[in-house]
């Protein structure tokens, strides 16, 4: 598919003309703020995605998106933290690199440190102080034996931001919702300046969202979409030389660790011919994207016709993306997150419940947005005495 062309500048490298590829409108702008009524989630604005790929970088922007219309706030409530899972693979991945960047007793600044519960840790395992930098962060709710050696900055982090470098920049999850990735990173890097800093990234992984249609992966705020390759371009180009670049959390996340470098040097740790299979990832999509939503209203609607109903497990950006886009038939979004609780999907007004709460619905379908979790979920169902199929999406 050629797709159409967009007369755009490329955010990662700055070459204009971009290959659009994927189109969707009336997309709720933010799928993580908590709505009280269900009135209010209805009647939550919306916004358009269309998806530019990038044939000199690789880099795949959202090039409608709007920062205004996506608001971080108290309210947003991101965090993955309580699923057992997630925390046990966050404390490895802080112990990781405390062990190899030899961050012990060391200071640490976390860019978009969400809730803080990454950084809390960090300061666990022995970092010497750690700074969390989000508009979004609540330091009340951090239980933390370690609270002498944290501080928390609720705001924006800046080019301006020199004296909050330490020896080691931390963000995660966070590059994904920022536009302007290529002014991002040269500003990160303009604050470090001199230093040997360490900059170690964690974010979603785009390629595999393309190769499986996996359209509940694309949303409104996450408006840059990277893989391997065009990651480490980026860093390269902005200054920065690539120690380690590679996917965990069964290929779900891409980790980059880098240290600035006076020119554009890299060990390269990647392979650098990625270019065909990122553009035959957007060529599939493009391609399989309507036929997956129908697939999935399909199944849905089969449930319903039999009487029955379905919910889906997990109400973060991917249950949100899911619902908008296949929906209709799905009773409720369950979420182990207690602060969720009564709260109500953005846009579609899909109720969030307790697990608990499947002991009255009996659903027969429960649909799992992130197949990583489908032993944790089985487990609940289990406990709970619910006799339900359980997929992943
Ligand atoms: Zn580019």
């Amino acid at each position: 598919m050629d797709g159409d062309q967009i007369d755009a500048m490329c955010p990662a490298c700055g070459q204009r003309g971009l290959r659009g590829f994927h189109r969707q409108d009336g997309v709720p702008v933010n799928s993580c703020l908590l709505l009280d009524t269900e009135a209010e989630a209805a009647g939550f604005p919306t916004g358009s995605i269309h998806l530019g790929f990038c044939p000199a970088c690789g880099f795949i922007a959202n090039v409608e998106f709007d920062e205004a219309l996506a608001e971080y706030s108290q309210r947003y409530e991101e965090t993955q933290g309580f699923s057992p899972r997630f925390q046990r693979f966050a404390r490895e991945l802080a112990a990781g690199w405390i062990e190899r960047y030899d961050l012990a007793g060391k200071t640490v600044l976390e860019i978009g440190c969400g809730k803080g519960e990454f950084l809390a840790g960090m300061a666990e395992l022995g970092i010497g102080h750690g700074i969390g930098i989000d508009p979004g962060v609540k330091p009340e709710r951090i239980d933390t034996t370690a609270a002498d050696r944290l501080t928390w900055l609720p705001r924006r982090f800046t080019a301006a931001d020199a004296d909050l470098v330490g020896d080691a920049v931390v963000c995660r999850h966070t590059l994904e919702h920022l536009a302007p990735v290529r002014e991002f990173i040269r500003g990160l890097r303009t604050a470090i300046g001199e230093r040997s800093t360490v900059v170690l990234f964690e974010l979603p992984d785009t390629q595999r969202v393309l190769d499986e249609a996996a359209f509940w992966d694309v949303y409104y705020e996450h408006c840059s979409y990277f893989t391997a390759g065009s990651l480490a371009r980026l860093f390269e180009r902005c200054g920065f030389d690539v120690l380690d670049l590679r996917k965990e959390y069964d290929e779900q996340y891409l980790i980059i660790e880098a240290r600035p470098v006076p020119g554009t040097a890299s060990s390269r740790p990647w392979p650098a011919d990625d270019m065909d299979r990122i553009s035959a990832g957007v060529d599939h999509f493009a391609a399989a994207y309507g036929d997956m939503v129908g697939e999935w209203q399909g199944r849905l609607e089969a449930v319903a016709a039999a009487g029955r109903s379905a919910v889906i497990w997990g109400a973060s950006s991917k249950g949100v993306a899911f619902l908008t886009a296949a929906g209709d038939h799905v009773a409720a979004a369950v979420d182990i997150n207690p602060h969720k609780h009564g709260t109500f999907i953005a846009g579609t007004g899909h109720p969030i419940v307790a697990p608990a709460e499947l002991t009255k619905l009996r659903p027969a379908l429960v649909v799992a947005m992130n197949p990583i979790y489908l032993d944790e979920i089985r487990a609940d169902l289990v406990e709970l005495g619910v006799d339900a199929e359980l997929v992943g999406a």
